[in-house]
């Protein structure tokens, strides 16, 4: 038996209203989801323990199985992983959002969904105007970005950019926990405020003035982490010897190699609702006839749930059924070893709050001559009914590889 995880990030939701009260997985056309329901097995799985805030970081290790107490380290340690950045003993790595400011609010925290053009552009100029021997920034992709800080002090408290309220933004700026901390976060803060002063009249961003876009004006670091260093996959589960990572976010490629993935590059895999589908279906194919384990991510449906964007979730839904699971399901049939396919979100975005919740997911799995039960629709309400039940912790992975 082969294994394979479609994850659409962000996929599920809460009843909306204008919807008459279905969700988004309920609403969407999604016959491919809907007939693995119904030949598979389903439940619901709670990907956020408690305690922990709902991040991808969080979900997505959870889902694969790991004992999130043992991981000391946020998001931005993952994302150098993905980006290639080697972190040394006492490095701080923080997560460098490019963001828009609007007088005492932070306005936007994608900066409109910068391009990865533009934002390396900006990127550059920063590490040439703020960058010394001991601050270092590195282009990631669209706003995502990372700052090192040599002999940084991890005792910070930061707010998430989507997490900072309409509010005057200052109170959300990063502080120290601890007095040693206290110079870090003057060092953090003081970067904020000049990136703000440098990036305000750059060409970048007054050229996307002129086209009625977002200026990326400000930059804002949160998620500070040291090296991170978890067991491999292959050490957990005998069944993956050999697996790969199929992701366009640095953040799940460096989850995925930290566990001994292999990252597969996808061609026109951009994170969004316009993602090249079928390239990553034909890489996630390729990659199965010689790995034993495939983690398939697909970042479309989050973006469009922070973004509150109805039409676009519900467009992304559709693609991953039409362009992704209904490909694979046909193709893997006629194929002489077994797959089991799984599929599910690793958490809800709901749009009418545009941010993570740590509501229980729904999935499934299929494989050839699973012994399916009665729900027959892949969504929120159904797998709730599903043999599974609710499961937690590495309950779901021991499920899919019947350890
Ligand atoms: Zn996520």
């Amino acid at each position: 038996m082969k294994y394979i995880i479609v994850l659409c990030d962000g996929m599920s939701d809460r009843p909306i209203k204008s919807l008459n009260n279905q969700t988004l997985l309920q609403y969407a056309r999604t016959p491919n989801m809907d007939l693995l329901a119904s030949l598979g097995r389903t439940g619901q799985l709670l990907t956020i323990p408690v305690g922990f805030d709902p991040g991808s970081e969080v979900a997505n290790i959870s889902i694969l199985g790991y004992d999130l107490s043992d991981i000391q380290e946020g998001r931005a340690a993952f994302e150098a992983i993905g980006i290639g950045v080697e972190l040394q003993n006492k490095d701080l790595v923080l997560r460098c959002n490019l963001i828009n400011i609007e007088g005492d609010f932070l306005n936007n925290h994608t900066a409109g969904y910068i391009t990865t053009e533009e934002a390396e552009v900006l990127l550059t100029y920063l590490q040439e105007h703020l960058g010394n021997d001991r601050i270092r920034f590195y282009s990631g992709k669209q706003f995502r970005h990372l700052v090192v800080v040599k002999e940084g002090d991890k005792q910070l408290e930061c707010t998430p950019p989507h997490e900072v309220p309409l509010q005057p933004y200052y109170n959300y700026l990063p502080k120290a926990i601890t007095i040693e901390a206290k110079e870090t976060a003057s060092l953090i803060n003081d970067l904020m405020s000049k990136s703000h002063k440098f990036l305000t009249d750059h060409p970048v961003n007054l050229n996307r003035i002129s086209k009625g876009k977002v200026p990326a004006n400000g930059i804002w670091l949160w998620s500070p982490s040291h090296r991170v260093k978890i067991k491999l996959l292959s050490e957990i589960y005998p069944a993956i010897q050999k697996g790969s990572v199929i992701s366009a976010t640095d953040l799940m490629r460096g989850i995925g190699v930290c566990a001994g993935l292999h990252p597969i590059k996808v061609e026109g895999a951009t994170g969004l609702y316009d993602t090249n589908y079928k390239n990553k279906l034909d890489a996630a194919l390729d990659a199965l006839v010689t790995d034993d384990f495939v983690y398939l991510h697909i970042e479309a449906c989050d973006e469009a749930g922070h973004a509150g964007d109805i039409p676009t979730k519900r467009l992304s839904i559709e693609n991953i059924d039409e362009q992704i699971v209904g490909p694979l399901y046909e193709a893997l049939k006629s194929w002489k070893t077994p797959v089991s396919i799984a599929i599910l979100p690793d958490h809800s975005t709901p749009c009418e709050i545009r941010t993570h919740t740590s509501d229980p997911v729904p999935f499934l799995i299929y494989y050839p001559g699973i012994t399916p039960d009665n729900v027959q629709r892949f969504d929120e309400v159904e797998c709730e009914k599903g043999s599974y039940g609710l499961l937690k912790g590495n309950q779901f992975m021991n499920e899919l590889l019947r350890v």
